[in-house]
């Protein structure tokens, strides 16, 4: 019996039609570019690989400042879908087509003829893997594009991508460096100190106490600053330190600003895009001993009106480092209530280095009559708090008197003494000395004929300091915000009653 051998139609042997898209500019100049070179250039390179079978060249020119007509890339893309193409090389992204659209437009359509096309600055197949990755950055480009008009974005990333810098790595971080390709690699000195704080937080240490820790040892952040607990926050919360990468947690708006995303461009999250800092084991850890935290401040944590009826102890809570008494303070975006010492927010940490209790304690305890707080000197996260009754720790203690001392009545102690007034009737605004010391401004018209005269402003000399320094006459202003607080505003402008007051 004869056999007859067929031949396997396997891609041994089969050559790939390769051709070559670029755009050309009719600038003169730009002799390099010249579609002679550009052609000569594709049609050694294609010959030259013996795998691939020469397709031609295809091309458009480049006319600036009109709407790019594209006969070649047309043409191209109709020779695709008929299958006399299997793969096309072009310089870049941003020789491909001005317009990033335009760009992922043809790409997705060629990968779904399974065309693909090679960026020679790139060194990307957008058939590969990392031609996967590299259209979904292009998609965020043109999203970026079109949602923002942003050509700043574009600007920014193109010229990178042009330089063969991935655009993830844009950013900078304690704790890594960059190779010359822009990834991340760890930095032996700094990511040491990473681990620290990442294993502080899970053994339950507070961010504040963490930070303090970092200061006294002279580390300084990414940007030559002191450590406060919103940076140690931030290290917690990046992702980057166990290897991960979310691409666009930032991105570049149309003032040319890196910002945090929030929804604008699309965002990707990559697994181990680069070496870890810390483990997966010790990311969990201290983000559970933070979690332990909040569910700990998030018991019953409901926030009512604060009356002595919602909460009984309101007004009987003191705090046993200098005897004044606590008052409480909303904070997290309305989320969570604290008592918090009086003294010390009134007169400054001089005077008291504070207390700060969670409501969430308050609640758990039984007392009747007033309590004196202390607490208990850890740095934990989790404070642990005792109370004594007043009888109690007034045997063993004495409240804390605040004096200030009032500077002189000067001019050179309120330089702006002249020159301050009452926005509503024009009057000067004079020298008032509170208990413990506190400065105030209030107007002399009221204070000489009345409220019925003015209703008057009564100012901290503090605020004053800060509208300063001021050359002319200001007029200020008082109004009541909100939950009682206090806004104040001036103008130059003299009050219409004073003007006629004046002419009258
Ligand atoms: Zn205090
Ligand atoms: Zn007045």
């Amino acid at each position: 019996m004869e056999i007859q051998v067929l031949e396997a139609r396997s891609s041994k042997g089969y050559r790939k039609k390769v051709c070559a898209y670029c755009r050309v500019s009719t600038d003169a100049l730009e002799q390099e570019n010249s579609l002679e070179n550009q052609i000569a250039y594709y049609e050694n390179l294609i010959q030259s690989n013996p795998e691939y079978e020469y397709a031609g060249v295809y091309y458009d020119f480049a006319i600036s400042g009109y709407k790019e007509k594209r006969p070649g890339l047309q043409k191209m893309l109709t020779d695709a879908r008929n299958g006399k193409i299997d793969l096309i090389y072009t310089k870049s992204v941003s020789r491909f087509a001005r317009n990033t659209a335009i760009v992922l437009k043809a790409s997705r359509e060629l990968k779904e003829l399974n065309v693909g096309i090679f960026f020679e600055l790139q060194n990307i197949n957008t058939l590969s893997s990392q031609g996967e990755l590299m259209l979904t950055i292009l998609a965020a480009f043109a999203q970026a594009e079109s949602e923002s008009g942003s050509i700043g974005a574009k600007m920014v990333y193109q010229r990178k991508y042009e330089q063969g810098i991935p655009v993830q790595y844009l950013e900078r971080c304690f704790g890594y460096t960059k190779n010359e390709k822009g990834e991340f690699v760890p930095d032996t000195e700094q990511a040491k100190w990473i681990v620290k704080i990442y294993e502080m937080v899970a053994e339950g240490y507070s961010l504040s106490a963490i930070a303090d820790e970092m200061n006294a040892a002279g580390v300084k952040t990414d940007k030559g600053a002191g450590w406060v607990e919103s940076t140690v926050k931030r290290i917690l919360e990046n992702e980057i330190y166990k290897g991960d990468y979310i691409m666009h947690k930032n991105y570049v708006n149309e003032e040319r600003k890196l910002v945090r995303n929030r929804g604008e461009v699309d965002a990707w999250y990559i697994e181990d895009d680069h070496p870890p800092i810390v483990s997966r084991q010790l990311w969990d850890k201290a983000q559970e001993a933070r979690k332990k935290k909040r569910d700990y401040l998030d018991m019953d944590c409901q926030i009512r009106e604060v009356t002595e009826e919602n909460y009984p102890y309101k007004g009987r809570l003191f705090c046993a480092k200098c005897g004044s008494p606590l008052t409480h303070r909303i904070y997290s975006n309305g989320n969570r209530m604290s008592w918090d010492c009086s003294g010390r927010r009134r007169h400054g940490k001089d005077f008291c280095t504070g207390i700060h209790v969670p409501d969430t304690a308050v609640r758990q305890w039984k007392f009747d009559g007033n309590i004196y707080i202390s607490i208990k000197d850890s740095r934990k996260s989790i404070k642990e708090f005792s109370y004594t009754k007043e009888s109690s720790w007034s045997r063993r203690h004495k409240k804390k008197e605040f004096v200030r001392e009032v500077p002189e009545f000067t001019e050179e102690n309120y330089p702006y003494y002249r020159s301050i007034f009452c926005a509503e009737c024009g009057s000067r605004l004079v020298r008032h000395i509170k208990k413990h010391g506190d400065i105030v401004w209030e107007c002399n018209g009221r204070k000489r004929k009345g409220a019925t005269y003015c209703e008057g402003v009564r100012i901290p000399d503090r605020v004053v300091q800060a509208f300063m320094p001021i050359r002319k006459a200001i007029y200020i202003k008082e109004r009541k915000g909100r939950n009682g607080t206090k806004h104040y505003s001036y103008s130059c402008k003299k009050p219409e009653r004073a003007t006629r007051k004046e002419q009258g």
